[in-house]
């Protein structure tokens, strides 16, 4: 239905009035008046988030003060949280946690992948068969991935090959041991088949480290399908655990008692207050823990899943990704149809198989194709009309700039993507994005 050619503003207050998910945006506290296009950078606020924190605050640590470790279940959100998560990204019940941040659950996992090719393969400077050092990885990464990747190879003597993502295929050659990737691209939104690369990877000994920042919640993951190794991702995006949010950390069970994580703290320890002199890991994922956890930001964590629990009986992922195919669909259709003409292009791909939640657009200006993009400008004038979507800067003409618009179907509306669209429309019919006030730079794009 969202893909016919004429999408009206009446077709789509029917979709919403039919939408099986529609009692979900109760469940978040939305600013009158903005359309929310941005859910995939930070998650909205869940309505239970506020006081869920504020009785943390006054009654477990106010009046339990240091007993609330164990009464109020403190010392185990990590691993409750982790199990709570599991079945959103094809994980069982006890191989998350929900730990730290992403970045440095990257730094965790990709240690251990380094260390276990390095036991696999230590005798290659002594044979004939090349060194299987490489990490190999889109250039289209997230930075703080390849910032990772980078300063763990300075350590390991390995080295991080950066490709596109078609030409990934054919540089998966004997030498990688490692191949990290993000499933749904941060930029572009396409999607990797996880179960296909992972294989691929395999198939040449290489180890498969996913990143979830922008799947979890949004996509259906199968982890245990798909044979991963090691996966990491936000709770901050699409699990609206809030801004800061602790990150989560998987393992397969085939590595995870081997123990190579390079955070060997307290918290990972297999009996953390028998204060003993040596490091014993615990068993299983939680030795992957380092130190004592942010139990606010935790209990934040439990409110985003609360509502993802809510999503269960009303069809969970399957209905989640429905309707977000959905919502993308009648985007890219209102986009083409009513935005013709001025130089906006798709970069997203069009197959739902190959794309997350989110839609990336990028311009042209369609009379001079050296001027500026104004894709900078053009989002601000949307989030000035209350349409909050974000940029992200290119790095040259096969990488442009981008503006980008996450469609979280837990809380957006069909008539929001209309009322969306009819803002662009404006902003690009008015020329409106070209006034000074919306060319200025702000730290957070
Ligand atoms: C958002 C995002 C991150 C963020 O990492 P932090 O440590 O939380 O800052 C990492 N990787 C990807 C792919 C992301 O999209």
């Amino acid at each position: 239905m969202a893909t016919e050619t004429h999408l009206s503003l009446s077709a789509c207050e029917t979709l919403d009035t039919q939408d099986p998910l529609r009692e979900l945006r109760q469940h978040f506290s939305l600013p009158e008046g903005v359309i929310y296009l941005d859910g995939n950078s930070l998650g909205a606020l869940p309505a239970a988030t506020a006081g869920t924190l504020a009785h943390t605050v006054t009654e477990e640590w106010g009046k339990g003060l240091i007993g609330s470790w164990n009464h109020a279940g403190w010392f185990e959100l990590p691993q409750r949280l982790g199990d709570r998560l599991a079945r959103w990204i094809g994980a069982a019940p006890g191989e998350v946690v929900v730990t730290d941040g992403t970045s440095i659950n990257l730094y965790k996992v990709l240690f251990a992948a380094i260390s276990i090719a390095k036991k696999s393969y230590a005798d290659c400077r002594n044979s004939q068969k090349s060194c299987k050092n490489i990490i190999l990885t889109e250039r289209d990464s997230f930075p703080t991935d390849l910032y990772i990747a980078q300063g763990l190879c300075a350590q390991h003597g390995f080295e991080l090959r950066c490709v596109e993502a078609e030409e990934l295929a054919p540089a998966l050659t004997p030498d990688v041991a490692v191949l990290l990737l993000t499933h749904v691209n941060y930029r572009t939104g396409a999607m990797h088949d996880m179960a296909a690369v992972t294989a691929a990877a395999h198939a040449i000994g290489a180890l498969a480290v996913w990143d979830l920042a922008h799947s979890a919640g949004a996509v259906p993951v199968d982890l245990n399908a798909a044979n991963a190794d090691f996966a990491v991702g936000c709770t901050y995006k699409y699990l609206n655990g809030g801004p800061g949010a602790p990150a989560f950390l998987w393992v397969h069970t085939r590595h995870v008692d081997a123990f190579n994580q390079p955070l060997s703290g307290w918290w990972g320890h297999a009996d953390p207050f028998a204060f003993t002199l040596d490091y014993r890991p615990a068993a299983g994922v939680a030795r992957y823990l380092c130190g004592t956890q942010p139990v606010l930001g935790l209990r934040a964590v439990a409110c985003g899943l609360d509502v993802f629990d809510a999503c269960l009986p009303l069809g969970g992922m399957d209905a989640l990704r429905r309707k977000s195919l959905a919502l993308t669909d009648a985007f890219i259709e209102l986009v083409h149809q009513r935005c013709a003409g001025h130089g906006l292009a798709l970069v997203t791909p069009r197959a739902a198989l190959a794309r997350g939640s989110q839609v990336s657009l990028t311009r042209r200006d369609p009379h001079d194709p050296t001027a500026p993009t104004g894709a900078y400008a053009i989002v601000q004038a949307l989030i000035a009309r209350g349409v909050v979507g974000d940029f992200r800067r290119g790095s040259g003409a096969s990488h442009p700039d981008i503006m980008r618009f996450g469609f979280t179907p837990l809380y957006t509306r069909y008539t929001d993507v209309w009322h969306a669209v009819e803002h662009l429309r404006q902003v690009l019919e008015l020329g409106e994005w070209r006034q000074p006030q919306f060319q200025g730079g702000h730290a957070v794009t």
